[in-house]
């Protein structure tokens, strides 16, 4: 029989659960065992091997095979028909040389994407939703997959639910499904039985895996979990970590395809003059032209690129949970950088949300509150000339209220929302605790807070009767109350209710947090039967509290740092207006202590036209429902800016997926918000959105860093190999017309080692010290965009003109085809490890401290040493086609490269010439 036409407690026998003690570990163990785990099945990883296969579909392995195919023809060509040996061993030798250098590719693209998987996994891991269940006698959050058949879990505003539930305690239980009934609005659940057979949308004693819990709180036990949840049924996966490709990666994957289309030309065209050049159409002088044609093409390719992009991005990625701040995808790691308008909210992110009652008004009398924290020690002194009675008020404050204060060990711990600790604190410190109250009353309906009305209510029933004790935002509470209570008389003047705001402003003009509290008297059937609406008016306020929320300290220097760094940050809340620009201007969000705010009444007269107006002059929005944000959002998306937004509550979540940038708390967040957010700060930390920023820019900066690096030094070896094609075409000294600038070896020892590598570390680069004074980025830009293309362009072409250059003069003064190239291959590898120096600002290169990123040192020791190494080991002599040279030689190859770089970065730094 179906689980919604059961009773509940048919159900609880059935899994001999108490739903009072819930399962014990025992029954956890074997309920897994039974119906299994509470996963949904997730689309298998590929095994190692395919991933390492993987990297030979890369078509630059295809053609880089083709050549090495090539390489052995020749080779056999030479040994079995010419009769050459020397050229048959050298041929051999680069196609052995070429499989390594796949080899290590291949190595270097398995390591990249497995550190990249174990990277995102961990990322997964950390953000696995968690849920409250009964064990053992104890309340606890588990991890989600954790939860077993039979397991009685908790459920209330904000929480998903996370396995099929029948209901056994629902109150004010509202739950939205419409991941499997379509129906967007919220519904109502109950504990009852149903006996007719209906559909999902129906079970209204039934909760659903995946469904979010919109208002009030239920318990359930647990009926179904995994596969056999009606979410399994639909087998919809729900995958919270992406690892889809970022623009950045987009950008480059074009690139490497254009790069190859060009270079398929420049084997076309190698070919052509190659086989021109030959002089003869023989089978002989097609493989040795186009053997080397086609890896010189292939090796004029940033091959590197993508892979160094993917581990940057992944790297930083962990970098940055490691600082707190958990990002959810690639894409967002380039979005935080460009980053230019936080929106806020201020209660516990941008203020410490430990909150005290320093003052209040009761029943017409003014008290001061002494003593900061949880512990009930304190006094609190009146400050008015009569004194009433403060009673119907604080009664108010701690019956309608859900948290705790315990003593464990001589501390105070609060348990609950800080607003109700605080008003629980006040209630100790005046000797009226709740517990007392409840023997001779009881409290029969619970109306939980929301963001969108700001109160809550009880309806509670004693000997006299029923009565509503109602507390929420003093404004709201006014505007649907009858009178105030002044020295025991209901006062329903207007002059009451305006004295009544007055000492609200006052104390939210102190940055004080202020709570109302009213009571109503019901009738039985109000009580029992009138909705929330009905319930919440005619109301008799009996006072109003004061609260501190001191705000974080550390909070200011971090927008200092985001005003310096061009990213305003705006304050969103729920808390009255005066309240919120007192805490921002304290802040430093504003420096105007009369600075603008716009309230979410008038928000909501305002049209989008007039709020695109005023949302950049506006930096305080106060008495907001979550909705409001969205049109915040969206007005800033329209200047063209990017926004990044915080929010905790389950309404918040479409604010959340607006924003280019989605922050959750993962502390306090709700699971659901926390779903929907690109970036949760795990430590709650409003600094930590700052640091994410910093670390979005300078991985954005490094990444343009070394692309730059690598495209240079592609063009130089595409310019200077056709240079020498098409303007050297006779001898010169003993060099031949036939001989290339560069063997294609030396480019592929280039392209691979003596570049890759420092471009690597460039990845890692710390920050620029002026990254967070910059503007920030316009997201819609290239990262080849501003002046990147041209200093490419121009250095490359330099350099290119350099190496050609050496080659020439090597080949005048008498040197070897071999030694001319060495001279060359040496002039291109020195020239741009000098340049990386240079790569690595985004201005000129004594902007930097070069000892500032020690792997930077030491990959270019690496890639220096290992280069001067290949030119004087034989073997690689016979390989590579290296000579070695003599002392002053290599001093000059070594020191004369550098000349363009410090002349092009010392002419930009005189006359601050972007263009290179
Ligand atoms: P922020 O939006 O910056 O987090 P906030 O906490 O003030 O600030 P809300 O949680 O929407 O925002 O609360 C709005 C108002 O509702 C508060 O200013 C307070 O007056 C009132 N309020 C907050 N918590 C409760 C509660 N538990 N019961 C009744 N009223 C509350």
């Amino acid at each position: 029989m179906l689980h919604y036409k059961k009773e509940k407690e048919l159900i609880l026998e059935e899994f001999s659960v108490d739903p009072n003690t819930g399962l014990s570990p025992k029954q956890v163990i074997n309920q897994r065992e039974v119906y299994g785990e509470n996963k949904l099945p997730e689309e298998a990883e590929d095994p190692y091997w395919k991933v390492f296969l993987k990297n030979f579909k890369e078509p630059i392995v295809i053609v880089l095979l083709g050549a090495v195919v090539l390489s052995f023809l020749s080779s056999y060509y030479a040994f079995q028909i010419q009769n050459d040996p020397k050229h048959g061993v050298e041929a051999l030798y680069e196609a052995i040389a070429i499989l390594i250098l796949i080899l290590i590719n291949a190595c270097l693209g398995f390591w990249q994407e497995i550190s990249a998987r174990k990277s995102l996994n961990a990322l997964k891991e950390m953000n696995n939703r968690q849920t409250t269940v009964l064990r053992d006698g104890q309340w606890q959050k588990i991890v989600a997959t954790e939860l077993v058949v039979g397991d009685i879990v908790r459920a209330q505003v904000g929480d998903f639910v996370e396995a099929d539930v029948r209901w056994i305690e629902a109150n004010e239980l509202q739950v939205i499904e419409s991941h499997l009934t379509g129906e967007a609005d919220a519904i109502q659940k109950t504990t009852e039985v149903i006996t007719e057979t209906v559909e999902v949308g129906d079970r209204i004693n039934m909760g659903f895996s995946g469904s979010t819990v919109s208002n009030g709180q239920g318990i359930g036990v647990v009926v179904g979990v995994g596969k056999d949840t009606e979410l399994g049924n639909i087998a919809q996966l729900i995958q919270s970590v992406g690892s889809k490709k970022s623009p950045l990666q987009n950008t480059v994957s074009q690139l490497t395809k254009t790069l190859m289309l060009i270079s398929g030309g420049i084997v076309v065209l190698t070919f052509i003059v190659g086989i021109i050049r030959a002089g003869e159409f023989s089978i002989d002088s097609i493989t040795s032209v186009l053997s080397t044609s086609i890896a010189l093409a292939v090796a004029s390719i940033p091959d590197a690129l993508p892979a160094v992009l993917s581990i940057v991005l992944t790297i930083g990625a962990a970098k940055m949970a490691k600082n707190k701040g958990l990002i959810k995808s690639l894409t967002s790691v380039e979005t935080l950088g460009g980053t230019s308008y936080i929106c806020s909210d201020k209660t516990g992110t941008l203020t410490k949300n430990e909150m005290t009652v320093v003052k209040f008004t009761a029943n017409g009398t003014s008290y001061d509150v002494t003593g900061l924290g949880y512990a009930p020690k304190g006094s609190i002194k009146v400050l008015s000339d009569q004194k009433t009675n403060a009673q119907p008020f604080l009664y108010g404050a701690v019956l309608c209220n859900e948290a705790t204060v315990k003593e464990v060990d001589g501390d105070y711990k609060p348990f609950g929302n800080p607003t109700e600790v605080a008003l629980t604190v006040l209630g100790q410190k005046a000797n009226v605790r709740k517990n007392d109250l409840l023997e001779n009353e009881t409290i029969i309906r619970t109306l939980p807070f929301t963001s969108d009305r700001k109160m809550m209510s009880v309806v509670i029933q004693n000997q006299d009767g029923y009565m509503l004790y109602t507390k929420g935002a003093p404004d709201v509470v006014l505007n649907q109350s009858q009178g105030v209570l002044v020295a025991d008389k209901i006062d329903t003047r207007d002059h009451a209710k305006q004295q009544f705001n007055q000492t609200v402003e006052e104390y939210a003009e102190k940055a004080l947090r202020t709570l109302a509290v009213a009571y109503r008297p019901l009738t039985k059937e109000q009580a029992m039967e009138a909705s929330v609406e009905e319930l919440e008016q005619e109301l008799i306020l009996t006072g109003v509290a004061g609260i501190i929320d001191p705000a974080r300290e550390e909070v200011k220097e971090s927008i200092k740092v985001l005003h310096e760094a061009n990213v305003e940050v705006v304050m969103i809340t729920g808390d009255h207006e005066k309240t919120a620009r007192a805490i921002a201007y304290e802040l430093g969000i504003v420096n105007d202590k009369q600075a603008p705010v716009i309230k979410g009444v008038e928000l909501e007269e305002m049209t989008d036209d007039e709020l695109f107006e005023k949302v950049k002059t506006t930096n305080v929005y106060a008495r907001v429902s979550p909705e409001h944000k969205q049109r915040i959002v969206k007005q800033l998306q329209a200047h063209g800016e990017v926004v990044a937004m915080t929010g905790d509550g389950v309404n918040d979540a479409p604010a959340l997926r607006v924003a280019d940038i989605g922050i959750a708390m993962g502390i306090a967040g709700t699971e659901v918000t926390k779903d929907s957010a690109d970036l949760i700060l795990l430590d709650d930390k409003f600094t930590t959105i700052e640091k994410s920023v910093q670390s979005g820019r300078t991985i954005y900066g490094n990444i343009k860093n070394f692309m730059r690096h690598e495209l240079t030094t592609n063009v130089a070896e595409v310019l200077s190999l056709l240079i020498g094609l098409f303007f050297f075409t006779h001898t010169i000294g003993n060099v031949p017309g036939s001989t290339p600038v560069l063997t294609a070896l030396m480019v592929l020892w280039v392209n691979m080692v003596s570049d890759a590598v420092p471009s690597f570390s460039l990845g890692y680069d710390v920050a620029e010290s002026d990254i967070m004074k910059e503007q920030p980025r316009d997201p819609k830009e290239s990262v080849l965009a501003n002046y990147t293309w041209s200093r490419v362009l121009i250095r490359g072409t330099v350099m290119g003109l350099v190496v050609f250059a050496a080659f020439y003069l090597a080949a005048k003064a008498g040197m070897s085809s071999n030694e001319a190239q060495t001279v060359a291959f040496l002039t291109l590898v020195y020239g741009q490890l000098w340049h990386v120096f240079d790569a690595r600002s985004s201005k000129t290169l004594f902007r930097r401290n070069p000892f500032g990123n020690p792997r930077l040192l030491l990959a270019v020791g690496f890639a220096a040493i290992s280069s001067f190494l290949v030119t004087i080991i034989p073997f690689f002599n016979t390989v590579m086609g290296t000579a070695p040279l003599t002392l002053p030689i290599y001093m000059m190859v070594i020191f004369i490269p550098a000349l363009p770089t410090f002349v092009l970065s010392g002419i930009k730094e005189v006359f601050g010439i972007k263009i290179w």
